[in-house]
């Protein structure tokens, strides 16, 4: 078994590592294919109690390895005008970033891919989900839900004077709590995004904020060390 399950293994490796989005899934690939090579070595079949136990620690890392590869959706929700835009123009202004139509999401609704630390994530805005008698505008906020129920974040953003979206209706409570145009240092402080009470400052605007919140998205997705 283990030679020619090893060599099929490192084929798998490299083919994952061609498609993989984030710059961080290179190492933990390599580092992967490693302990599985080592595995299959030591436990041929691999059937006994201690085989078990070493092959879930393995496994457990291959789900930080699955969020590498397949960039994680971040869907940020808002009112017109508070600022989505700016903030992913911002975003993927300070890193290499691609529009790509990547798989399991709308079609028609890609967003960008953004790198956060050494994670990329595909970063989608919606306006949020309403009331509408308007036919069109209904099939756009239907599409609105599905990217928020989708979403492995999902962010709620305001701005200093306009409030959150409304959520009636939605299955799910916002991941992280946003505050844009705060464009002054002071303000930057308040905050750890955990409620609509206590939202995260930030300045799409000037950038104020925008490391610690990529560190706290991260955190949320299970991340927070690949955060630098
Ligand atoms: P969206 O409708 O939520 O996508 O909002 P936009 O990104 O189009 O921004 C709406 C307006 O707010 C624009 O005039 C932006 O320049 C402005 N804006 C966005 N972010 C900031 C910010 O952090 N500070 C300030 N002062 N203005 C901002
Ligand atoms: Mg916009």
């Amino acid at each position: 078994v283990y030679p020619e399950a090893a060599s099929a293994l490192e084929a798998d490796m490299l083919a994952t590592m061609s498609q993989a989005a984030s710059p961080a899934a290179i190492d933990l690939l390599a580092a992967q294919s490693r302990l599985w090579t080592r595995w299959l070595k030591e436990h041929e079949g691999g059937r006994g109690e201690t085989d078990a136990v070493e092959r879930e620690r393995i496994l457990a890392r291959g789900d930080v390895l699955d969020r590498l590869v397949h960039p994680p959706l971040v869907v940020v929700m808002g009112r017109p005008n508070v600022g989505k835009s700016t903030l992913t123009n911002r975003l993927t202004g300070r890193t290499a970033s691609i529009v790509a139509d990547l798989p399991g999401t709308t079609r028609d609704w890609v967003g960008a891919v953004v790198t956060l630390g050494s994670v990329a994530v595909q970063w989608i805005d919606t306006p949020g989900v309403r009331e509408s008698e308007d036919a069109i505008e209904r099939s756009a906020i239907e599409l609105s839900r599905q990217v928020i129920e989708q979403a492995d974040v999902l962010i709620a953003m305001r701005d200093r004077e306009v409030g959150f979206a409304a959520m009636s209706g939605l299955k799910r409570r916002p991941d992280l709590w946003l505050k844009n145009k705060v464009d002054d240092e002071s303000g930057a402080l308040e905050g750890d995004g955990a409620s609509a009470e206590s939202p995260v400052a930030i300045s799409a605007l000037n950038g104020l904020g925008l490391d610690r919140l990529g560190r706290l998205v991260l955190k949320r997705l299970g991340l927070a060390e690949l955060g630098r």
